[in-house]
């Protein structure tokens, strides 16, 4: 009895010692100190012992199991302290790969600054359904029943858009103004608020129009509002953005839901103003349509145009962003051209 305890724990040291993982030092423990383990099954031979035999066993099957569960301690510890180690082939001199790293598209970032900006100035930032009727896209913004626009040349029209009622004729929103008219109807003046998201036109794409493309626009409704301020208010938005004086200026134009309507443009910051090929040797860029809502989009709205005015502007974003980086050709924001977007990044 005594040989095979002394032999068991010999065995199992040498074991213990060419242990590799935590796995293996775990079988180990069982087969030894388990319920079917070699020295529990030796304890359970101690009755069998003359009596006088029986204590000295038993305590010499105590210390080995103690001895044995501090081997296995020990061979764990040393195996943690070993995994920390760094592998002979690591070089610390070759330089590491960079981790992957993603970005927001060029027109997300300008449209994210805009909001920046107008929210300093207690703009409300709004959104809508890329979806529209004839009714918001056309009827309630004063466009005529003749207006090109409305033609399937440059609408995308949804199916079923020849019949039932305007409100029933779907089709993607070739602008935002008709989603700004069913904010007035649903909130009470004086507001302001900004408008961004993207617009459709089944347009030929060249380098400065695409068939879809950002538009950004901003409403003031209140009992008075000038066009001076509306302009310094302008400036002001397009230098935060730019970093930078920004000169502005205001012509007159003509968009069936304004009036009196204007073009702002703003100098080309490409040349600053001497004139180049991005501005068409102008050196100026126009930028946004706006104008003070025509009294026919009030009245749509539930307003009275005696009562109320405001001012309005469209700023297009994609154009906006051309100016912010020289870009050429819009046609390649929408490119999922990785090696164009991951400038921006
Ligand atoms: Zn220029």
């Amino acid at each position: 009895m005594e040989l095979n305890v002394r032999e068991t724990v010999e065995k199992v040291k040498a074991k213990i010692a060419a242990c590799r993982d935590e796995n293996e030092l775990a079988r180990i423990k069982n087969d030894l100190l388990g319920k079917m383990g070699s020295l529990t099954q030796l304890l359970k031979l101690i009755p069998t012992l003359p009596v006088e035999q029986r204590s000295v066993v038993g305590k010499e099957i105590n210390i080995a199991k103690s001895q044995v569960a501090d081997w296995i301690e020990a061979r764990r510890n040393e195996l943690l302290y070993k995994k920390t180690e760094v592998s002979e082939d690591f070089d610390c001199t070759v330089p590491g790969l960079p981790p992957f790293k993603g970005g927001l598209h060029p027109i997300t970032q300008m449209c994210y600054d805009l909001n920046d900006a107008f929210r300093s100035m207690g703009f409300e930032i709004y959104q809508e359904d890329d979806v529209t009727s004839e009714l918001y896209g056309f009827d309630k913004l004063n466009f005529p029943p003749n207006h090109p626009a409305r033609e399937s040349m440059d609408t995308y029209w949804l199916e079923g858009h020849d019949k039932g009622t305007a409100a029933e004729k779907l089709c993607l929103r070739p602008h935002l103004t008709g989603g700004s008219v069913r904010y007035l109807q649903t909130h009470k003046p004086p507001f302001r608020f900004v408008y961004p998201g993207p617009v459709y036109r089944n347009e030929t794409t060249d380098a400065r129009h695409e068939r879809a493309f950002f538009q950004y626009e901003a409403l003031i409704v209140d009992k008075e509002f000038t066009f001076s301020a509306g302009k310094v208010m302008i400036k002001s938005i397009l230098s935060k953005v730019f970093g930078r004086d920004v000169p502005v200026r205001m012509r007159a134009g003509f968009f069936p839901f304004v009036e009196p309507g204007f073009e702002i443009d703003m100098g080309c910051l490409v040349c600053g103003g001497k004139g180049c090929s991005v501005c068409k040797h102008v050196g100026w860029i126009e930028v946004m349509p706006g104008g003070t809502p025509h009294p026919n989009v009030l009245r749509a709205a539930g307003l009275d145009p005696d009562e109320y005015t405001g001012f309005y502007v469209n700023i297009g974003l994609d154009r906006l962003v051309m100016m912010r980086y020289g870009v050429n050709d819009v046609r390649l924001f929408h490119s999922a051209d990785l090696r164009f977007l991951n400038q921006f990044c």
